[in-house]
């Protein structure tokens, strides 16, 4: 299977291969022939799969085979749920246009608006939007979606989880009826399906399953650890395996800066990256992160969503999401690019709920290790701590205080359930 025979256009392939890009990934082989053909597009895939050129590349090729435009409507609206995957859709966007006549924008919020809108004033084909910047500029009349030929809603699942029904809504009232409609999402719950069924008009529906995926073989393992020794356990974890590129998820914004400050202390060059950091700090740490000068990244579900890592052989979920969808996320920006990747949870007592959701919706057992002198503490009680409320005290006790040994019995090392291919296959 090559580019040219999914009938791409020769501008794109040149810019293809610039990119270095030989074969297309399975989604790109199953989603560009029915975008082509003009078909709306139902995709189950996740960051790191190829996704984005799998809608863009076809998206520019049927943008370009369009009449001449005098002045330039915007034609195609991709919607992202975070400022970071816009700007990096857009960055793709850029490199697979520039042999074509296709001028691209990108706007989102938490930054000046004027030079957003100076560049939407010159005319337009493609624009890359979160929500609320884009009905910002909408209702200032700054822009207008009424020629918009394509939608394109990317990662639906983190915009639901992030509360953009309602402005989703509001701009679907703002595109003409008839367009085409592409949809990509890593999960599949009744919500998504139910906004698909809404959007969508007769989709074909693509995903990359993973016997087709050469990306995904991801190794996950869980250390049953009490609370107060995690700290130490991450950081001898991480220097004694070496680990030089190592995400690791906390639930909080204030977690992670915590964390990330005991990490430099231990001499392991970290950075945060959450919602209270400025775009510029979060830049900065990203690509401190990617250039090797930074070891470890430590980050919130939302800030992580849309980075563009690729490669990552090590996440550590140092808290477990109490959304279990979120741990599919988690790990799936390990094992990319063929490489296998190990996904390690560190849980105490308090998180062992959390940990039986996911084992639900992964529909597996993941593998329990214990590491002598950081061992549970068989008194902790299992009740979850929800936001704001005192733990109380004693109900319940470590459902992992029979693991006394060093690991746990009837799972060995490389049993086949701890090996798990980064698929969300109950959710669907
Ligand atoms: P995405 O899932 O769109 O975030 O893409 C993940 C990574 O894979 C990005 O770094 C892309 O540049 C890269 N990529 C996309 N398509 C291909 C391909 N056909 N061959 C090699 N790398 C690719």
């Amino acid at each position: 299977m090559s580019f040219k025979s999914l009938g791409l256009s020769e501008p794109l392939l040149k810019a293809i291969s610039k990119k270095g890009y030989e074969t297309p990934s399975p989604i790109q082989a199953k989603a560009i022939p029915p975008v082509l053909e003009g078909k709306d597009v139902l995709a189950s895939a996740q960051t790191g799969t190829g996704k984005t050129a799998g809608f863009t590349l076809p998206m520019l090729h049927l943008l370009s085979k369009g009449p001449e435009q005098r002045y330039r409507p915007i034609r195609a609206l991709i919607l992202t749920p975070t400022r970071e995957l816009a700007a990096q859709v857009h960055a793709n966007v850029k490199e697979y246009s520039e042999f074509l006549n296709i001028r691209s924008a990108v706007i989102f919020g938490g930054v000046n608006q004027k030079p957003q809108v100076n560049k939407l004033s010159q005319g337009i084909d493609v624009l890359v939007a979160t929500p609320g910047r884009l009905i910002d500029l909408e209702n200032q009349g700054l822009l207008s979606l009424n020629r918009v030929e394509i939608f394109v809603l990317d990662e639906a699942d983190r915009m639901l989880d992030m509360g953009f029904l309602r402005d989703i809504e509001r701009i679907m009232k703002l595109i003409p009826n008839k367009r085409q409609n592409l949809m990509f999402s890593a999960t599949f719950s009744k919500d998504i399906k139910k906004l698909a069924y809404s959007i969508l008009n007769h989709p074909v529906q693509v995903e990359a399953t993973p016997e087709n995926t050469a990306v995904e073989v991801i190794e996950q393992k869980v250390y049953r650890v009490a609370k107060g020794k995690k700290t130490g356990l991450i950081i001898k974890l991480i220097s004694e395996g070496n680990w030089k590129q190592v995400l690791v998820f906390t639930r909080t914004k204030h977690g992670a800066n915590k964390l990330c400050k005991k990490m430099i202390s231990a001499g392991i060059t970290a950075a945060a990256i959450h919602g209270n950091k400025s775009q510029g700090a979060r830049t900065k740490a990203l690509a401190g992160f990617k250039n090797g000068s930074v070891r470890v990244l430590v980050a919130t579900d939302i800030a992580a969503r849309g980075l563009d890592i690729p490669l990552l052989p090590h996440v550590i979920n140092f808290e477990l999401p109490n959304i279990s969808e979120d741990y599919v996320h988690r790990i799936g920006r390990t094992g990319r690019a063929g490489a296998e990747g190990q996904a390690l949870s560190l849980v105490s007592a308090d998180e062992t709920t959390y940990l039986q959701g996911i084992e639900k919706l992964i529909g597996e057992s993941i593998e329990v290790e214990i590491v002598e002198g950081f061992e549970p503490d068989p008194d902790a009680s299992t009740e979850p701590i929800k936001p704001g409320q005192n733990r109380s005290q004693g109900r319940g006790r470590n459902s992992n205080s029979r693991n006394s040994s060093k690991k746990s019995s009837g799972n060995s090392k490389n049993s086949n359930r701890s090996r798990s291919r980064n698929r969300n296959t109950n959710s669907r």
